[in-house]
């Protein structure tokens, strides 16, 4: 077969990760491209454009570390910034780099095949194009493969509807609209605090509730951003500290050390930081012991109480399943207050569930719902979801979609037995999926570039994880897992999502790493030290 083009490494997904994979390959005088299935650049930020989309890491540190430059020029006007403003600054640092021109757009890699003969990866696009790549390296997210629900009717609605990932560019009439969203996720949360006030009617369908605390955003003046400048350093040496990768650090006073009075007062000053700080801050006893979580979840629990007026919805809206931290915290602005309003509805589908979509609503067992638009903010085939949709054919022909069937299985995150020359930046059973975001793939990122340099020098042109290695990894991972309370929840985390075809409902896939990133680091750190000894080359 005639191939379009070669390059020595396919960097695929124009993201976060991949943004910056390039930005070290072409410093690294390595020959490479990026290829990305949407016709720009960005990844996630450039996908999540509903409303109220916006990061809840502190935007100081979810940007890139790795240029003095970048970090001098550019102005974060938001503690917590808004999603077009986190696609501008992607832009800003794509093409104060010169890398867009590295990057191909509109180009969705359909399958990827290793041909064992030539030692090359053989890569088909959607388009029609097809590329060889002696390495492959991934940077296609954690979650970017978004899942419906599986509704009867959903095609049948006559309004708008569509999942929050896939929110349209072009503005979307909301003033004096009939709104339904699926979903109180992080997302679900987002995009309700942020449109109650500007639909006509808004009712939330609500399968189990979540904890939330207040995101507490602000402006970040020209004087705090100095400030924030000529703290950089300790800012980022402080997440490299962090379990989570945050600026925010555990309390070490110790849970029974303090008082319940003492503890209260601590929380309340928590809820009123910041992002995470009520979660990264806090007492780390409330992640392992049964009773110090009891005891956070009630505080939390009491706090939704006072907020929201009709105690009945109020109890609605506190989670019975799992305590506070065990999912992934979703932090709001204005979130329980909207259900203070009469144009906000709460309906339990726990209790009441969707039978199906109509050309005209929703239709629970309970009742018909009008509506003019729905939204789906129903989450992802998080993690693995971005590999199961390629069809990555490794050593022998097999599939790396049949290898993880029943969960992923990886070396450190990076490689997988079977499928050589892969590297995943943000792979499954890494650190990035449990902590914040682009701290974790910087480290990723460096890895695997300092691995490619010391390959190519010592002049080997492939390299693959020895299968022991990988499955010491996966204990490891496991042992991790399990040592958390959280391993009971039904999370995106554990790969507990009932909207994918094909994973077992209820079934615990081991998809990321809860070592925490200060581990994970010298973990990494160690394998380059020794020469990536559990890595086979040649
Ligand atoms: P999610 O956390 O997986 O939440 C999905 C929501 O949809 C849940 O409430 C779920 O209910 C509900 N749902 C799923 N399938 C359903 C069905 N068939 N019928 C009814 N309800 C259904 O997804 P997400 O909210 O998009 O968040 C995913 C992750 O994205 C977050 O945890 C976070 O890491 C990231 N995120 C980050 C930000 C940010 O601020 N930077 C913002 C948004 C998202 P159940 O709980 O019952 O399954």
């Amino acid at each position: 077969m005639p191939v379009d083009k070669h390059h020595e490494v396919v960097v695929i997904g124009a993201g976060v990760s991949g943004i910056y994979q390039i930005k070290c390959l072409l410093d690294a005088g390595i020959d490479a491209t990026v290829l990305e299935a949407d016709e720009d650049l960005g990844g996630t930020w450039y996908r999540n454009r509903y409303p109220g989309a916006r990061f809840d890491s502190e935007s100081y540190t979810y940007g890139y570390s790795f240029s003095r430059e970048l970090l001098d020029e550019w102005h974060w006007r938001e503690r917590f910034s808004s999603q077009p403003e986190n696609l501008r600054y992607l832009n800003y640092v794509a093409d104060k780099f010169d890398l867009r021109r590295h990057m191909h757009f509109n180009a969705k890699v359909e399958s990827m095949h290793w041909d064992e003969e030539t030692r090359l990866w053989h890569l088909q696009l959607e388009q029609g194009e097809s590329y060889t790549a002696r390495f492959v390296i991934t940077g296609i997210g954690v979650l970017s493969v978004p899942t419906l629900p599986r509704y009867p009717g959903m095609d049948s609605f006559s309004g708008q509807s569509f999942h929050t990932y896939w929110w349209p560019k072009e503005p979307v009439a909301l003033q004096g609209q009939r709104v339904g969203v699926v979903g109180t996720g992080a997302t679900g949360i987002q995009v309700i605090g942020e449109i109650a006030d500007k639909v006509g009617d808004l009712t939330v369908f609500q399968r189990r509730p979540n904890w939330s605390t207040p995101l507490n955003n602000s402006p970040i003046s020209v004087q705090e951003m100095a400030d924030i400048r000529a703290r950089y350093d300790e800012i980022f040496a402080n997440c490299a500290e962090s379990p989570n990768g945050f600026e925010h650090v555990p309390d070490k006073r110790g849970f029974y050390a303090l008082s319940h009075d003492e503890r209260v007062a601590f929380w309340d000053e928590l809820y009123d930081k910041p992002g995470f700080a009520i979660l990264v801050g806090n007492f780390p006893e409330i992640f392992f012991d049964e009773a110090a979580n009891r005891e956070m979840s009630d505080y939390v629990a009491n706090r939704i109480r006072q907020r929201v007026s009709d105690p009945q919805v109020a109890e609605q809206l506190i989670p019975k399943d799992h305590g506070f931290g065990m999912q992934r915290l979703p932090l709001e602005t204005r979130y329980y207050e909207a259900y203070n309003r009469d144009n906000v509805h709460l309906v339990n589908i726990s209790e009441t569930p969707i039978e199906r979509i109509t050309p005209t609503g929703v239709q629970t067992s309970a009742e018909h719902y009008d509506l003019d638009l729905i939204v789906y903010a129903t989450g992802f085939d998080a993690i693995t979801g971005g590999f199961d949709r390629m069809q990555i054919r490794g050593v022998d022909g097999k599939t790396l979609n049949e290898k993880w069937h029943n969960g992923p299985s990886t070396y450190l995150g990076v490689l997988t037995h079977g499928f050589p020359n892969m590297l995943m930046v943000a792979g499954p059973q890494s650190v990035s999926g449990s902590t914040n975001f682009p701290r974790a793939i910087e480290g990723g990122v460096n890895w695997v570039t300092e691995l490619l340099k010391h390959v190519r020098s010592q002049g080997y042109s492939r390299v693959e994880a020895q299968p022991q290695a990988e499955q010491a990894w996966v204990e490891e991972v496991v042992r991790a897992h399990e040592k958390m309370l959280a391993r009971r929840s039904q999370g995106w985390f554990t790969g507990y999502n009932s909207n994918v075809s094909g994973h077992e409902i209820g079934t615990v896939r081991y998809q990321a790493y809860f070592g925490g990133g200060p581990k994970y680091a010298t973990i990494l750190a160690q394998s380059a030290a020794e020469g990536y000894q559990q890595i086979d080359k040649s």
